[in-house]
């Protein structure tokens, strides 16, 4: 990716403007999740692409945490590790699910 931005983007956007991005990103797959699972239907001409759109909100996630040094890789293994110490037994007691 950081090589596909290299040669065709250029160079990456600003940190700023890559959070301004995601956003809207996000927005993006709100509304496909809100036509394909709430109360929401498609308008004509619509896609219900729920795999484009995720996939275009990690691209910029993955954009942002390479321009700030940030190893994903390793931050998301932290992350498991902190939700299995924190919650290992918080949602198997929860009678609501
Ligand atoms: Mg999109």
């Amino acid at each position: 990716m950081d090589a596909w931005i290299r040669r065709y983007g250029v160079r990456y956007f600003s940190e700023l403007t890559n959070l301004a991005l995601l956003t809207e990103e996000v927005g993006e797959l709100a509304r496909v999740m809100a036509r394909r699972y709430g109360d929401q239907s498609f308008k004509a001409g619509e896609a219900d692409n729920l795999d484009e759109e995720l996939a275009d909100v990690l691209w910029v996630l993955l954009c942002i945490a390479n321009q700030t040094g940030v190893d994903l890789t390793q931050a998301f293994d932290r992350t498991l590790e902190k939700k299995t110490r924190r919650d290992s037994t918080r949602h198997l007691n929860n009678p609501k699910l």
